[in-house]
């Protein structure tokens, strides 16, 4: 049992008791961030320098290689210059005769002998059969330094000085190391002791070792990382008072069986998971994620039925006012045959009518009020808010959507969005939310057949658009900015617009849609094209949320080498909404193999969370969000990408061990009590 008992604590014996540092050298390590002996373990290498023996044959050209052999010809030097020299000399590789070349040590010459066995560390040139070399260590290989830690230091420290301190610590300390872990998570998962796991990562014997030993801290680190967030989470839930709302549930299901359409399975589960936050004291704090066209509009609306069979306002904010006239119209229409009372506010509501409006709220009038962000303004009060749901979330700030739920007393919010947030940081980033995802497409949906073609291709995808609107169709031209910009090189929507108009002569009316049109212009095009008065419809991004045409089968995309995946694929969900097969066509030019990566994923998979996993992989977290989202973490050794399962298993662990009584008694989980308790998470600083 000994790791488990603490012999001392490695946090609190500083470095300076460790052979060969001294103050200036602590200095240094302070300056690192290690202070303790602790962490100066916990500072890992970030790669290895690979000197182990591989057979020629199979390295590659400008490969790293380390080769043992037998020196064979006489070296020559040449000098260039004073300072500059080269050293070549032949040797055997086993069977293979090879050059080495050695710049600027010409002293070497003299420590090379004819028959002589060397380990030549270098880069490989495949072509001319040669190394270049970049150490030679004279004599035979040495199999303990296979593989060697290679640290990022500062200062004066060097990376051997770093590697004999971590080799003194690991001597003096390295069995005294306690594993966070309890014995039965080491045990149920096979994980090494923390202690080996230490040691294994700055001296691996091999491959095999090393993973293990990441595995252990991958598991420790997303565990520790999913305690704190969920402990976070389910003690905000527990000191938040929220709703209880009362409701029966056959008039609920009434209402579902006056919609169009059976829910799909999906919908049915995130529904369950919703109404059980809305009949729960607790309140709803829930992120709703769900592909473009998968339905999330039928389930906010029976949430909000749901509220307001309980006696309660609901409201729908959402980000633009076409997308707030399309809820406002779709609500209306599922809403129908209810008595629900919906009304649409947003700054182009003005006057006495948006006074009336706002009384009309204010005395409970208004069941449910759909709007932009003009809903959080002031002056909007309402009776009895209960429920509040935000369309496409992260585009609100933190703030806006603070003072949205302040209107009533602790309303459920929910939060829905299109955009498919990989789970990985769906679970991390949105940590203090619960997560529901709608993963399933309403039933016989077609894919949407999507095509990459380069910009001189263009004839050819005029004339498959024109094929389409001959048929009746309609189509969108996606352009990415709508002012000329030389330096870009962008299409602007309005040449295009021009352009088309030349191209197709008169054939069809062609509509233009940007930022720049005041509400009322981008209300009247909207139309015109829903309306089918207008059946080519030109348009910069603001066509990405909400919009729902399902006459529309074809989307041409300009430049979609600028757009990421996820957005790209956004837009792509302006199309498909009917039962006719759509297509959409990516024009694009990629110089950088990570864009022509792009265009092929986007023509492989209509999945956008595969997409929304792939734009993480080639962008990273840190990129995702465009800008550093505060809150996702950086971890020491695990990678939220590619450790991705782990992660999972963890958020799974950690909520069942604080939902169970033996995590907050039981002596073994004592460390991992502690650590949640010296977060802070508990002392409520943390609420918002
Ligand atoms: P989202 O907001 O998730 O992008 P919507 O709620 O706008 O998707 O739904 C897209 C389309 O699918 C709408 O026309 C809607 O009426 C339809 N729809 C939603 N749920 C179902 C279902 N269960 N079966 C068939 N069609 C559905
Ligand atoms: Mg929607």
């Amino acid at each position: 049992m000994f790791p488990y008992k603490k012999v001392t604590n490695l946090s609190d014996i500083t470095v300076t008791t460790l052979k060969g540092i001294g103050e200036e050298t602590a200095n240094s390590l302070h300056a690192m961030g290690i202070f303790s002996v602790e962490d100066l373990l916990m500072h890992f290498p970030y790669r290895y320098e690979d000197y182990r023996l591989r057979d020629i044959s199979e390295v590659k050209h400008e490969e790293k290689i380390t080769v043992e052999g037998k020196v064979h010809g006489e070296p020559s030097l040449m000098y260039f210059g004073k300072k500059k020299s080269r050293l070549t000399f032949r040797f055997f590789v086993g069977r293979f005769l090879v050059k080495a070349v050695c710049f600027n040590r010409p002293y070497y010459k003299n420590k090379l002998s004819i028959n002589d066995t060397i380990t030549i560390t270098g880069k490989w040139d495949q072509h001319r059969q040669t190394i270049t070399v970049m150490e030679i260590h004279f004599g035979p290989f040495l199999k303990e330094s296979e593989v060697e830690p290679v640290y990022s230091v500062k200062g004066n420290i060097t990376v051997k000085q770093m590697r004999k301190f971590i080799t003194n610590a690991l001597n003096a300390y390295g069995d005294q190391l306690d594993s966070s872990l309890p014995l039965s998570l080491l045990q149920k998962y096979k994980l090494p002791l923390k202690s080996d796991s230490v040691k294994a990562l700055h001296n691996p014997v091999n491959q095999d070792v090393l993973k293990h030993a990441r595995r252990y801290f991958v598991y420790e680190e997303f565990l520790l990382f999913q305690l704190k967030i969920q402990a976070l989470r389910k003690y905000k839930r527990e000191q938040t008072v929220g709703l209880v709302h009362h409701f029966s549930k056959d008039a609920l299901d009434q209402f579902i069986h006056t919609l169009p359409f059976p829910l799909t399975g999906a919908q049915e589960r995130v529904l369950g998971e919703i109404i059980g936050d809305l009949t729960s004291p607790f309140r709803m704090n829930r992120l709703l994620q769900g592909d473009v066209g998968s339905g999330k509009t039928v389930v906010a609306a029976i949430s909000l039925y749901a509220a307001h069979l309980s006696g309660y306002q609901g409201a729908l904010m959402v980000p633009t006012e076409i997308l707030a006239e399309q809820h406002a119209q779709s609500l209306t229409g599922l809403f129908e045959k209810t008595p629900v009372n919906i009304e649409l506010l947003t700054s182009s509501v003005k006057g006495k009518r948006r006074k009336e409006l706002l009384e009309r709220l204010q005395q409970g009038e208004i069941d449910i009020l759909v709007g932009t962000h003009a809903l959080i303004q002031q002056e909007v009060n309402f009776l009895k808010l209960g429920l509040v749901i935000t369309d496409e979330q992260h585009r609100f700030g933190v703030e806006q959507r603070r003072v949205l739920r302040e209107k009533g007393s602790n309303p459920d919010v929910l939060f829905m969005t299109a955009t498919p947030i990989p789970r990985t940081l769906a679970i991390t980033a949105f940590g203090e939310m619960d997560v529901s995802i709608i993963d399933e497409m309403p039933a016989g949906r077609k894919a949407i057949e999507t095509y990459w073609a380069k910009h001189q291709m263009i004839d050819r995808v005029l004339g498959f658009v024109e094929k389409e609107l001959q048929k009746g169709r309609q189509a969108y031209v996606i352009c990415p900015l709508i002012e000329e910009s030389e330096k870009l090189d962008v299409q602007n929507a309005i040449d295009v617009h021009d352009m088309l108009t030349h191209y197709y002569r008169g054939k069809w009316k062609i509509g233009l849609m940007h930022g720049r049109l005041s509400s009322d212009e981008k209300e009247k095009v909207m139309e015109a094209f829903s309306e089918n008065d207008v059946q080519l419809l030109v348009s910069t991004t603001v066509v990405e949320v909400g919009v729902n045409v399902p006459n529309a089968t074809m989307m041409v995309i300009y430049d979609a080498e600028r757009f990421g995946l996820s957005q790209l694929h956004q837009l792509r969900g302006r199309v498909g909404r009917g039962s006719e097969q759509s297509y959409c066509i990516l024009l694009a030019d990629p110089k950088s193999e990570v864009g022509k990566e792009r265009m092929k994923i986007m023509t492989e998979t209509n999945d956008g969370f595969v997409l929304s996993e792939k734009d993480l992989e080639l962008r990273g977290p840190g990129d995702f969000f465009g800008r550093k989202q505060s809150g996702v973490p950086e971890f020491k050794v695990a990678d939220m990408v590619h450790d991705y399962r782990a992660l999972e298993v963890a958020r799974q662990d950690a909520h069942e061990l604080l939902y169970s009584q033996r995590f907050w008694e039981d002596e073994e989980y004592k460390g991992l009590r502690e650590m949640i308790e010296k977060s802070g998470i508990l002392d409520g600083d943390k609420l918002d």
